[in-house]
């Protein structure tokens, strides 16, 4: 007896990861549900960083009149100083890419994608709706069991379960796949202010001693600033009071000091963000897949959480499109098995640049944080320093010329009107009718 799916791809988590991959597949006349636990974009503290390759992926998915409809802040540089001095610092604009990294808060960024995956018959979008648990056979996944806000649970069967649940994946404590979490000695408060005018549009960080803060500029008119504390500190800073908190910030960058002490007035206005790295050495199983960071929590060190869900999103789909339609039923993890790798390899890239520079930032004696001035200025001053840069935050540079990620561009239909669909559970829309046929006559 054949299965019933009612789906092709069940994606959880409507991040930038889940939000793209369902788009692209969707817009290849792919059956996709998409299940999102919040019943609305609202996140105010995410990742708004888009890295220049991140931007152009996204032009190439026809999202580019719509992101500046929607809004974002080009980013012009990035700094880094010391005592009040810079001692490092790049202009973006000289990267051989030749495109600016954007700002850009998710709930826009992702409105954009999940109105373009809604012009797809084939896709459904299931918001307010929460992933249980998966849905097993003999050792297989095929698909997984779901609940509406205040609903009962059932069952929605996919012929893959792709988790992009993010950072605390219920999907990846339930596949049984390993994942190394590890620590990091310090977490992150974070806050939004007015943005001064005539400031730059350069990311800074700011240190002194151990303690350092990052600035942002975002759109439209806002700073985004993390501020360090020792793992687990929050608890002990919020019992020292808000304002020893405004006095901290304040003597790390004085320029800050009106700002923090006007618009930071309780806890409620700073979120923390616990920093770990989880590794994964096998992202799949038959029937399922994670993404993002679900799959490889990184560090917010030059801003690569984003770019890295995105990268993964439109890395996966030429794989899991030519999977579906070599069989009619679940997807073998021997189908992803080479993209997983080289996403493996990336990534393990990224985390070994953040694990140094967090070691270089964590520095408190004077020797230490002498060494990292040192480092600093050399790197300033080095022939080399925009190819280092350029590697860390615009690799892998050959992403957009692969040929598959070409064909899956020509594949990729045009965004339409946005198609009226209700929120909530509806039945799947139908498949594609030529999707098949369709890809035997590409591939022939
Ligand atoms: C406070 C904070 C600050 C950050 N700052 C930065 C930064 O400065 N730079 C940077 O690069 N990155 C930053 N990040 C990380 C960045 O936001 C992520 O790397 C990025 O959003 C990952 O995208 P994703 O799609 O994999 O997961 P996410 O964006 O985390 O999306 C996961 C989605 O899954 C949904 N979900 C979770 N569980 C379930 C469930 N059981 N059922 C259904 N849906 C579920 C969630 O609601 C969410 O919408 C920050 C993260 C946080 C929390």
């Amino acid at each position: 007896m054949t299965d019933h799916f009612d789906t092709d791809v069940l994606v959880v988590g409507a991040g930038p990861a889940g939000a793209i991959l369902s788009d692209v597949l969707a817009r290849q006349g792919i059956r996709v549900t998409l299940a999102e636990r919040a019943a609305t974009a609202e996140r105010s503290f995410r990742g708004e960083t888009v890295a220049a390759l991140s931007v152009k992926i996204m032009e190439d998915l026809g999202y580019g009149d719509r992101l500046k409809q929607a809004g974002y802040l080009p980013l012009e540089g990035i700094a880094f100083r010391e005592n009040g001095r810079t001692l490092l610092s790049a202009d973006y604009s000289r990267f051989p890419i030749g495109q600016l990294p954007i700002d850009m808060p998710q709930p826009q960024l992702l409105g954009v994608a999940i109105e373009a995956a809604r012009s797809a018959p084939s896709f459904s979008f299931l918001s307010g709706t929460q992933f249980l648990s998966l849905i097993e056979e003999d050792g297989v996944v095929k698909g997984a069991m779901l609940r509406r806000s205040g609903g009962e649970p059932y069952e929605l069967r996919a012929r893959l379960t792709v988790g992009c649940d993010g950072r605390f994946s219920r999907m990846r404590k339930l596949s049984g796949l390993e994942a190394k979490i590890t620590p990091m000695e310090r977490d992150f408060l974070w806050f939004k202010l007015p943005r001064p005018e005539n400031w730059q549009h350069t990311s800074q960080l700011v240190a002194r001693g151990d303690r350092h803060l990052v600035i942002l500029p975002t759109w439209p008119d806002l700073l985004r600033v993390g501020y360090n504390v020792p793992k687990g500190g929050f608890r002990d800073q919020r019992e020292q009071g808000i304002t020893l908190f405004q006095d901290s910030v304040a003597a790390l960058d004085p320029r800050l000091a009106d700002l923090v002490r006007t618009h930071i007035r309780g806890w409620d206005d700073v979120t923390l963000l616990d920093i770990f790295t989880a590794e994964m050495e096998q992202w799949s199983r038959d029937g399922l897949l994670l993404i993002g960071d679900s799959a490889h929590t990184v560090t917010p060190v030059l801003g690569q959480g984003v770019n890295l869900a995105i990268q993964d999103a439109v890395s996966f789909a030429p794989a899991i499109y030519q999977a579906l339609a070599d069989s009619t039923d679940v997807i073998p993890a021997s189908a992803l098995q080479a993209v997983i790798a080289k996403r493996r390899s990336h990534k393990a890239m990224i985390t070994k640049f953040q694990r140094m520079q967090e070691g270089n930032l964590a520095q408190g004696t004077r020797f230490g944080t002498f060494l990292r001035r040192l480092k600093m200025r050399l790197l300033n001053h080095s022939p080399v320093k925009y190819k280092v840069l350029d590697r860390m935050m615009n690799a892998p540079h050959a992403l957009r010329q692969a040929p598959e990620y070409r064909a899956m561009l020509e594949r990729l239909a045009p965004i339409g009107a946005p198609v009226d669909a209700a929120d909530g559970f509806a039945p799947v829309a139908p498949a594609h009718q030529n999707f098949r046929e369709e890809v035997r006559t590409n591939a022939a």
